[in-house]
Formats: structure tokens, sequence, C-alpha cells
């Protein structure tokens, strides 16, 4: 469920008029709405209510600080993946302590950075990090608490660039070699033996996967609490979202109207099949959810520059490029393209949605239809809040967009559009090409 809907024929995030945005602070712009970033929180945390839960929000999926302060408003920690991260979380005035720090890179300066800061884990990918985590600890004098990251060897059914969970993806140590990893790591003086990990991908619209990977990882999980008295299990993030929402349809997102059976993955129904499999283990579960939170709550505003006519196909060209929201040119990824304005009397265009830079991949959608657009219309590229603003670019000296946050009737600047002179702020001419 989200908050964006059309009222008196105008796009509204909440109860704000999105053309007082664009006339504010113009396009391209982010815009988010602050309940149903909330609301999608509390259904997650309610649909495994009882267990003992902690949600880490997968920042990288959208890490304004706003958002982040929203998040830790509302009780959540944060699984980071990045020592610049760790700062976002500590300048939106979040809980190291409560958050986890992922990735399989993680350098010597990242993880000392983690040590001193005082992260609840360390998600181990190697056993070369366990080694090099157990030297900087007691090189610092403390203890790491660490979680080794099993890959379960699931296929999560998702986009190739997104599963994670596969033994032939980069994540993780086989669940067959994860005994003898554990035991290696209770050799090491200075790691603090504290839980266990999975992801096993992302965008994942069935439960089936979920279930898989967790029954085969319960008993491991059983069997390190009683050797090494682990507290947690992190089941990981990767509820998908629905990206074809058929918002201009009315009231009604279309899954809303389908059988139970045929809809995609709820929080209600993972909660409803995960829960049995991990109520008995007696531990802390933490999810990992970053797209669940997130991108439903989340457009991107663009304006048409041009509708240029080709033979035998159209192009709407929109302010908006793959700099700014790269999915559909990463992975071939779907966002529904909504007027701002709703006009009945408007005929049917079909044509590629396109942005400006100089390259065939900038492109948003393949022969789309939509009401016909013209030159100065305002268009909302649908669920954009995951993904979106933080795999942006500055390619072709296009500054970032700006960032809005919504919340009832109130909209506020987040982050403002990237002058020129940012863009080149670490940037010099070497003497010796000053001639
Ligand atoms: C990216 C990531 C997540 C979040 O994935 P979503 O699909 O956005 O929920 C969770 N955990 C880890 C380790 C990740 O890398």
């Amino acid at each position: 469920m989200h908050h964006f809907r059309y009222q008196d024929s105008k796009l509204h995030c909440e109860s704000v008029d999105l053309a007082n945005v664009t006339r504010e602070f113009g396009t391209p712009t982010y815009v988010y709405s602050a309940q149903t970033i909330s609301e999608n929180y509390r259904r997650l945390k309610t649909s495994l209510a009882g267990l003992d839960v902690q949600i880490c929000y997968a920042m990288k999926a959208n890490s304004n600080l706003a958002i982040l302060r929203l998040f830790s408003n509302l009780g959540a920690s944060f699984d980071l993946v990045s020592g610049g991260e760790l700062q976002r979380v500590q300048a939106a005035g979040g809980d190291v302590g409560r958050s986890v720090f992922a990735g399989v890179g993680k350098t010597e300066a990242e993880i000392k950075l983690a040590l001193e800061a005082g992260v609840y884990g360390f998600h181990v990918e190697s056993e070369p990090e366990l080694a090099r985590i157990n030297h900087l600890a007691g090189k610092l004098g403390r203890k790491a608490p660490i979680a080794i990251r099993i890959n379960p060897d699931v296929d999560a059914k998702t986009h190739a660039k997104i599963t994670t969970g596969k033994s032939e993806n980069k994540f993780g140590i086989p669940l067959a070699h994860a005994a003898a990893a554990y035991e290696a790591a209770s050799k090491f003086p200075h790691l603090d033996l504290k839980g266990v990990q999975m992801h096993i991908g992302s965008q994942l619209t069935s439960a089936a996967p979920f279930i898989e990977s967790v029954k085969k990882v319960v008993p491991l999980v059983q069997e390190l609490k009683k050797r090494y008295g682990i507290e947690y299990f992190s089941i990981g993030g990767g509820i998908g979202i629905v990206y074809q929402d058929a918002l201009a349809s009315g009231e009604k997102t279309w899954w809303d109207a389908k059988p139970e059976s045929e809809r995609p993955l709820t929080p209600e129904a993972y909660g409803a099949v995960l829960a049995p499999l991990l109520v008995s283990l007696g531990l802390k579960i933490l999810l990992e959810p970053g797209r669940f939170l997130v991108g439903n709550a989340g457009v991107l505003l663009t304006r048409v520059e041009y509708l240029k006519q080709g033979q035998g196909k159209n192009f709407l060209v929109v302010d908006a490029a793959m700099n700014d929201l790269v999915r559909p040119a990463m992975y071939e990824a779907y966002h529904e393209l909504v007027p701002l304005t709703q006009d009945a009397a408007r005929a049917e265009l079909k044509a590629d949605i396109v942005g400006p830079i100089c390259e065939s991949g900038d492109c948003f959608a393949k022969d789309r239809v939509l009401p016909t657009a013209g030159e100065g219309d305002v268009l909302a590229f649908m669920s954009a809040g995951a993904y979106g603003y933080t795999m942006a670019s500055r390619y072709n000296t296009r500054g970032k967009p700006a960032e809005v946050l919504v919340s009832g009737d109130r909209f506020e600047l987040v982050n403002a559009r990237e002058k020129f002179e940012a863009l080149i702020a670490g940037e010099k001419i070497p003497g010796f090409l000053k001639t």
C-alpha cells in the first residue's frame, strides 16, 4: 500500500498536491511519503509479532538522512555496507549499537570504524575476513561481535543481478562449510560469536525461496546456539514489491482485487509462513528489508522536454535520465509512468520514454502507452523510493536530483539539487598543464 493517489484529478502524495512540489523545487525530483514508510515498517513488524524481531533497515535502498531519522524514530536500526553508511547512521542520529555491518569487501579502515562505533554484529563473508576482524579487534583491545553469512544455495528466482543465495554468487560461506567456519572462528581470541546470517536476494515475489532457505539453515542455527550460545539469526531482506501498480485506474491497487493465492508476497504472508519455522529457536530474529520498506514510498517527478515523432515511433524525451534512476537500464526494471494531472479527454500515446543522455541505454520504457503528453507536462515514475537516488550518478555532468519528504500536508526539501560548483569541487588542473 502507498499514499500516492489522485484527488480531483491531481496526483497527491498524502495530502500534498505534487504540482506544488514541482513548482517549488523543479524537476527531476524524488518525493517520499513518510506515512507509507511508517505503515510498511509497522506492517512488517506486526507480521512477526510472536517473535523477538529487530528490523535492520537495509539503508543502501535509500540512505537520505531524513529517511534514516524516520526509521530511527520508528525504532529501526540499520543494515549497513560501508564506512560511509555507518557515518550516515551517526549523522542521522541512528543507533549504530543495534546495527549490523554487511559486505564482502570490508576494508581495514571500515572495520576499525565499526569496532570503534560498537556495531551490533559484523556479517562476515569469508575466512580471511574473520582473521582480519580478529586482528584489528585485538589491536584495539576489543572483542568483535560476528555472524557468518551462510549461502544456502537456494534460487531466489529473481533478476540475475540481484540474486545472492546461489553457490555461484560471491556471497557468504556454503552451508556445508559453515560448521567448520564457526569452529575456526571460535578459536580466534578477539571474536565473539553472536549470530548467523543469510540473505538470498532481492525483489522476491513468493515465499517459497525464503521457506526453503530457512528450513535448510535452521538445523545449523540450533547446533550453533547449543555450541556457542549465539543470540540472533538474521534472515536478511529481499521481500519484493509490486511495480505494476495500475495507479491510474483508481483507488485500489490491482492486487487488492485478486484472490489471496494470486497476490504477490505480502508481509502478512511472509510472517505467517516464517514465524512457525523460527519461533522454537528462542533467538532474536533480525530482518534486513530495504526495498519493501521504501520502494513504493517514493516517486521520481520528471518534466517532458520534447515529444519527438519519429518514423513509426514516438519518443517522449523527459528531463530525468539513467543517471537519476538507473534501474530500467541496469535491471530492465519496469516503472509505471503516470501524469500529474489526469485528463480523460486526452488520447493515448505510444512512445519510448527516454532521457537526454548520449546512450541508447538511457531508456525508461519501450512502446509505453500513456495519455498523450507534451512539452512542460510533469509525469511521475512510480515505485522509485528504493535503489533510486542511492544509485544516481553524475554522468554527463548532471547534478543529482532534489529529494523531498512529505508528511500529511507538509513537505520539505531533504536534499538540494546538486549545483555545478559541487560537481567540480574536488577537481583541479595540475600545474604541469598550466603553461
Ligand atoms: C541489499 C541487502 C539487503 C536488502 O535487500 P532488499 O531486497 O532491498 O530487501 C539485505 N541484506 C543484505 C545483506 C543486503 O545486501
